[in-house]
C-alpha cells in the first residue's frame, strides 16, 4: 500500500478531477492521503473530502502564510474540527522567506498549534522555510513527550536533519525536491533511518512555489509512483520494501503519540 504523506486535495480546483483521482487511486493501491488544510476557510472542505473517503486523513491548521489573516477564536474553531478521532494538525510552521508575514505573529500561531497538538495528542505537519533553528528552538522547549510530527518537503542541512530526528521527527520528501536529484538531497535521503522516512506529492503544488491550475490525475500518479521509485533507488533497496516501510511509518506518525 502507498501513502501520500502530504497533499492538498482541497486545492484541486475541479471536483471532477479530485473524484477521479480518488477513484483511480484504488486500483493503484493508494491507501492513505494525509490532506493538509492551510487556513480556517478550507477546513470545511477538507472535512467534507475526508467524510466522503475513509482513506483521506484530515489535517486542520493555519499555515504561516495565513498567520496574519486569522480572526480571533480561530484556535477554538480548530479544536472543534479536531474533535473527529484521527484528525491531525497541519500545515503549520514558520517561513522566513515570506518576510511580509510578521514573524512574531507566525510564531504565536505556530506555538499555539503545538500546544493544542500536545494536549490533544495529535500528529502535526511542519512547513519550514529557512526557519529551522527557530522551529527547533520551539520544539526543544515545548514539544510534548512522545509527540509524533513530520517535517514536510524537507530541504534543510544534514545537521538540522539530525536535530529533527533527535526530537523524534518523521522526515518527508516531496516530488519537487527529490526530482531535482541534487547530490545533497540524495545524501539526505540516504542518511534518514528507514523507520523515519515519509514521501509526499504535495499535489497540486508539484512545481516549486506554484499551484498547477491544470493539475490532472496523470500528473498526480506520475509524481507518486516516481517518488517511491526514486527513493527506493537512492536507498538501494527494493521498491516493495520501501513501500512497506513508508506505509508503516505513516501509520505510526498518524497515531499521534507513542503512548497510544
Ligand atoms: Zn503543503
Amino acid at each position: 500500500m502507498l501513502i501520500d504523506s502530504h497533499v492538498h486535495l482541497q486545492d484541486i480546483q475541479s471536483e471532477k478531477v479530485r473524484a477521479s483521482l480518488l477513484s483511480r487511486a484504488r486500483g493503484l493501491m493508494v491507501g492513505k492521503f494525509v490532506c493538509n488544510a492551510t487556513r480556517p476557510e478550507d477546513w470545511p472542505l477538507v472535512r467534507d473530502i475526508a467524510r466522503g473517503d475513509d482513506r483521506v486523513v484530515p489535517f486542520y491548521g493555519v499555515h504561516p502564510w495565513f498567520a496574519d489573516k486569522v480572526a480571533t477564536g480561530w484556535d477554538a474553531e480548530l479544536e472543534r474540527f479536531l474533535s473527529v478521532p484521527g484528525a491531525g494538525i497541519g500545515e503549520i510552521g514558520l517561513d522566513r522567506i515570506k518576510s511580509e508575514i510578521n514573524f512574531a505573529r507566525q510564531t504565536e500561531i505556530f506555538h499555539r498549534q503545538i500546544e493544542i497538538a500536545g494536549r490533544l495528542a495529535r500528529p502535526f505537519a511542519i512547513h519550514c522555510a529557512r526557519a529551522g533553528s527557530d522551529i527547533l528552538g520551539i520544539l526543544k522547549r515545548d514539544l510534548a513527550p512522545r509527540q509524533r510530527f513530520m517535517v514536510h518537503s524537507y530541504q534543510g542541512s544534514p545537521e538540522m536533519l539530525r536535530s529533527f530526528l533527535d526530537l523524534g521527527a518523521f522526515i518527508s520528501f516531496s516530488w519537487k525536491i527529490l526530482s531535482r536529484g541534487t547530490e545533497e538531497t540524495m545524501d539526505l535521503v540516504r542518511q534518514i533511518p528507514l523507520d523515519r522516512l515519509l514521501l509526499e506529492t504535495d499535489f497540486p503544488y508539484t512545481q516549486p512555489g506554484k499551484l498547477s491550475p491544470e493539475a490532472n490525475v496523470e500528473d498526480y500518479f506520475e509524481c507518486l509512483v516516481r517518488i517511491y521509485a526514486l527513493a527506493a533507488q537512492t536507498k538501494g533497496i527494493a521498491e516493495e520494501k520501501l513501500q512497506d516501510a513508508v506505509w508503516k511509518n505513516g501509520t505510526v506518525f498518524l497515531s499521534g503519540t507513542a503512548a497510544r
